[in-house]
């Protein structure tokens, strides 16, 4: 049999978003399906993201398989991403995998998502890049160096995607709330008038707690929303971008490269471009299926660490990590 002709199934489940993905065992993504849950009010809540999830898992599953055009037993390893995430909603990708595995027989391969992130990467050409990682729970800035990603940087309190929603959910507005924010900041007829934010960067470090609040009272006192959205983007991206600038330099690596959800955000992607070309860096950031959480860059990684024999046959050792960190993994892969 060719590597063309084996398959490993992935699962995406560690919050908002359920993935199934299908990859050939020369890593060919042959079909990347997501469902995520939305709101039109709320925030995430994680038992009722956790039912969204036991609801549409079996449909995404034949659609995958379907897209790929291929039969089930044709699976040889399921890839599943077991850490970080909220607990409930990975349970419910965990059930779902074990499920699938023991049916197939196949071993499951553990992912963690946020270096799922990272090795995705490796499809735009960047080979040895910093990874601004800025999704909806994480903002960090990661290097590889000595079997480990190292985070040079992170938040100090919320994420930045965490941070955006909260304040549209502040305006009135469902979830997700980086796409709203990002087409009010568009239509801001003030830009040349910044509103002064707590733009606050310690070393690699960023927070937005403060910027948080004084948005929260700007709205209060009728500041037009558009104004408040476009003043916060400049600020919390010129932060992020400075961050990114500081490891670029600690490291001396040539490649940055943007990951998680927020990076989807058109204002975010042009300051880092701006940064990289004036540095002599090269910018890489994925196309948006694979920016956003998906189950192919689960299914990326997942093949690597199956092929260095990281797959387990016995299912009772696979859990849950809800609080993994990039860097407590080893990475025995490469
Ligand atoms: P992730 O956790 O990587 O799936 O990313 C989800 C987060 O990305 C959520 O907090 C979204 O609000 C945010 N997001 C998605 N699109 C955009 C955008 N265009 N601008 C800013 N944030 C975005
Ligand atoms: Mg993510």
């Amino acid at each position: 049999m060719t590597n063309k002709q084996k398959y490993l199934l992935a699962i995406e489940s560690t919050a908002h978003t359920f993935g199934v993905a299908v990859l050939d065992f020369d890593k060919k993504i042959l079909a990347n399906i997501t469902d995520s849950w939305v709101s039109e009010s709320g925030g995430m809540i994680p038992i009722e993201v956790r039912k969204h999830h036991k609801i549409v898992s079996e449909k995404l599953y034949k659609q995958a398989l379907e897209k790929a055009n291929i039969t089930e037993d044709k699976i040889e390893a399921v890839a599943l991403s077991n850490a970080p995430g909220l607990a409930p909603c990975l349970l419910e990708g965990m059930e779902f995998a074990k499920k699938l595995a023991t049916k197939l027989n196949v071993q499951i391969v553990g992912v963690n998502h946020c270096i799922a992130h990272l090795e995705i990467g490796e499809t735009t050409g960047a080979k040895d890049p910093v990874l601004l990682y800025a999704s909806g729970a994480n903002t960090q800035v990661i290097a590889y160096e000595a079997q480990k990603y190292r985070i040079f940087g992170e938040t100090l309190d919320l994420g930045i995607g965490n941070f955006i929603d909260t304040i549209a959910r502040y305006f009135g507005l469902g979830f997700p709330g980086g796409p709203k924010i990002e087409k009010l900041a568009q239509e801001c007829k003030n830009k040349k008038e910044l509103i002064e934010l707590a733009y606050s960067v310690k070393g690699m470090d960023v927070s937005f707690s403060g910027i948080q609040t004084q948005i929260k009272n700007l709205y209060d006192k009728k500041t037009p929303i558009e104004d408040l959205a476009y003043s916060l983007q400049e600020t919390v991206f010129a932060m992020l971008t400075e961050v990114a600038e500081r490891a670029l330099a600690h490291t001396g690596k040539k490649e940055l490269l943007l990951g998680g959800g927020v990076a989807c955000n058109a204002r975010l992607q042009e300051m880092c471009q701006i940064m990289c070309n004036e540095r002599g860096v090269k910018f890489f950031c994925p196309p948006k299926p694979l920016l956003v959480d998906n189950a192919a860059m689960i299914g990326y990684l997942g093949l690597k660490m199956f092929k260095a024999r990281l797959g387990e046959s016995n299912l009772d050792k696979i859990d849950i990590k809800p609080r993994e960190r990039t860097d407590e993994v080893q990475v025995n892969w490469k």
